[in-house]
């Protein structure tokens, strides 16, 4: 399979914005469900912070995925879009009572828990409003990701989660709970992992928690293993679908799932990264001391994943076939660190050449904000 950009198409719309390639994104969908329907216990939600796109998650939720949610927003945006709401899971370590109030008002399958004071919260709104409250704690596996040190999320000391040495009393409070039903335990490393190790020390991780639980007659209906399976920045044409295939498999052969039990996936980068592209203008190619400037017409207030992690997106320049030269590719903001990359190679570039910034499509058109009072991008699919 191959990325085509649709460059007459493209060429019609006022940059800068984002481009969607629906096909690419229905047969990473259609890869999911292939993969993770080999094991009849395996639940695949997305993790919506990723990409909220209407389009984006209309076409997800048509696809019969759960939805991972970390706010009230979050929660009607994937309603509206039409995922049932007994699919939506709701993590994050600040819930408002008033985002409580929503999870519960709809009916949503889960509460991901991330401490004591929230249990003790949810359970006063759940009494307020006679219902129960399906909940799951967090825990903190303390499995180190080999990701970027901003995007590891499992270490002891973090502000996600519970930690391991508290996950009895915490489950012992819950099933004091009048308002209160424990259904299993939820975990999340991190992000853009591309090494398996990684998941497989998290497995064993829980089978041990696990062990432990059954030692004390406590049985789990669910297990959340969160999201971060990486995807290919630096050679996206090479891996356009990530290996769903062997990050499945690796859950299957490592964690020890007890008879009737679910497994509960929650994916963002690797559903809808590679789909989404930044696509952009040079403005001005500028001659700088030693070295070229391509100006564009995206900065980090369009895509901050280079600003903010120093992420690393391909670059490409769609409008030209002249040989290649070097260029710093920077935006208009004005900020030092607003440069997409430095010394990227692109095919000789003049004003007005088109620019795609690959692998954008999650953590990207979301992330956007209106410094230096831009307008928001828009996004497009087709
Ligand atoms: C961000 C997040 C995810 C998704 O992470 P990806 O790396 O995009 O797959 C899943 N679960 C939780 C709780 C998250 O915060």
């Amino acid at each position: 399979m191959n990325y085509q950009f649709p460059l007459e198409r493209l060429s019609a719309y006022q940059t800068p914005f984002y481009y969607y390639d629906l096909d690419l994104l229905t047969q990473t969908l259609d890869c999911i469900t292939k993969e993770a329907s080999r094991y009849g216990n395996f639940h695949v939600h997305y993790a919506v912070k990723a990409n909220v796109n209407p389009r984006v998650l209309s076409l997800i939720a048509q696809k019969n995925f759960g939805a991972d949610c970390v706010s009230g927003g979050e929660i009607e945006a994937v309603l509206k879009a039409g995922f049932p709401a007994n699919k939506i899971v709701f993590a994050g370590v600040g819930k408002s009572d008033k985002e409580i109030r929503l999870g519960l008002r709809t009916g949503i399958a889960c509460f991901n828990v991330e401490s004591v004071p929230e249990l003790e919260v949810i359970n006063q709104l759940a009494q307020r409003q006679h219902c129960i409250a399906n909940v799951a704690f967090r825990i903190n596996p303390n499995v180190g990701a080999h990701t970027h040190a901003n995007i590891t999320t499992g270490l002891a000391e973090n502000k996600f989660g519970i930690s391991m040495n508290d996950m009895d009393k915490v489950i012992d409070m819950a099933l004091q709970m009048k308002n209160i039903k424990f259904t299993g335990l939820h975990f999340h490393i991190g992000s853009q992992i591309l090494v398996m190790d990684d998941f497989i020390a998290l497995c064993q991780r829980i089978n041990e928690l696990q062990d432990k639980l059954e030692a004390r007659g406590i049985h789990l209906e669910n297990i959340n293993v969160g999201g971060g399976l990486g995807i290919d920045y630096k050679q996206p044409d090479k891996n356009l679908i990530p290996d769903f295939a062997t990050y499945f498999a690796t859950y299957a052969e490592h964690l020890n799932l007890r008879k009737g039990q679910e497994l509960h996936f929650e994916l963002g980068r690797s559903v809808v990264g590679q789909c989404g592209a930044l696509i952009s203008r040079v403005l001005y190619v500028k001659q700088g001391t030693n070295k070229q400037f391509a100006i564009l017409d995206a900065g980090f207030t369009d895509l901050i994943r280079p600003a903010l992690y120093h992420a690393h997106h391909l670059i490409e320049n769609l409008s030209s076939d002249a040989p290649k030269k070097r260029y710093d590719v920077v935006g208009p903001i004005c900020e030092s660190t607003d440069v997409f990359d430095k010394n990227v190679k692109l095919n000789e570039t003049k004003r007005g050449d088109i620019i795609a910034i690959r692998s954008a499509g999650a953590y990207g058109e979301i992330m956007a904000s209106q410094y230096n009072c831009r307008k928001l991008p828009k996004g497009y699919l087709f």
